[in-house]
């Protein structure tokens, strides 16, 4: 079996400020670490190799310095990494970003792939389901369980608001997965030495076969308007007493500004 999964280094959000001019994130100093999310990807696709056997290749796309999120990953267990890397991928919004990574993972032939239900720091949760749609695969969201997988089919538990669904689908498929699936695994210190040394594949745009028009700024159909920090609004009231005394409270609050 052929496990892709793909992993996106973030700022670690504890550290992350806002530059008040420019509105953009500071990332100068800014320790970065995987994406939660992609942590419980990665320990899903290591389970998954460890009852069906085969391997788990970690993909990511972004910076140089990304190598240090997929060597982590290496620690954890993956046996293969790749990272996509070039300037012509810079300012790729979504679209762009998916449309590399369904390219290398074309060229990875991959059985499953693995994604975070989102990133920590775009947050858009959209990357995942659009690679499936640009490699023409079945998807599934928020797996919060894999009750099954054989040689063609997998059976999984997708988180849903009040309960979950049970969903089966032929493979290739893509899944994005929530934090309740599983407890990532720690590093062992023989598989940090390994990652050490391991030797991590770097491919460019001419690597995967990608038209400078569908990548980076040129390929992208977001347009970023404006970035601003939300006005910290200072007229607030904390109600006090009993949770009748604050009904009661709220009540009179809402008609003396005529809402009700
Ligand atoms: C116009 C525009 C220009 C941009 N320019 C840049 C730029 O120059 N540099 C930059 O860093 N960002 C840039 N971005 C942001 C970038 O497009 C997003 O960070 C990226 O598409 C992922 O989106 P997300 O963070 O919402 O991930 P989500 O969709 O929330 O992520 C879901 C899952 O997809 C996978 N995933 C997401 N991103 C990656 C990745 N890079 N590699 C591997 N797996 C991944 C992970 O498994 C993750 O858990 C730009 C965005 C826009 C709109």
């Amino acid at each position: 079996m052929n496990i892709v999964v793909c992993i996106k280094q973030v700022p670690d959000t504890a550290e992350v400020r806002i530059n008040p001019e420019t509105g953009t994130l500071i990332r100068e100093g800014v320790p970065s670490i995987i994406n939660p999310f992609d942590m419980h990807a990665i320990e899903a696709g290591l389970q998954l190799r460890e009852k069906i056997g085969g391997k788990v290749t970690v993909l990511s796309m972004g910076p140089p310095q990304a190598e240090n999120a997929l060597r982590d990953a290496l620690a954890m267990g993956a046996d293969d990494a790749v990272l996509l890397s070039d300037r012509a991928f810079a300012g790729s919004d979504t679209w762009a970003t998916s449309h590399v990574l369904s390219k290398a993972i074309t060229k990875l032939a991959a059985d499953i792939i693995i994604c975070g239900k989102q990133a920590i720091d775009g947050d858009t949760a959209q990357v995942g389901p659009e690679v499936a749609e640009f490699l023409n695969i079945p998807h599934i969201s928020y797996i919060r369980k894999i009750d099954d997988i054989s040689d063609n089919s997998i059976r999984v538990q997708r988180l849903m608001d009040e309960g979950y669904d049970v969903v089966e689908s032929s493979l290739p498929v893509l899944l994005t997965v929530v934090k309740e699936l599983n407890q990532p695994r720690l590093p062992s210190l023989k598989g940090k030495m390994a990652a050490k040394k391991a030797v991590i594949r770097k491919w460019g745009q001419a690597d995967i076969g990608a038209d400078e028009n569908d990548i980076g700024l040129k390929g992208s159909p977001t347009q970023v308007k404006n970035i601003f920090s939300p006005e910290v609004r200072k007229d607030r009231k904390i109600l006090e007493g009993t949770p009748e005394e604050q009904v009661d409270a709220l009540v009179e609050e809402l008609k003396r500004l005529k809402c009700l």
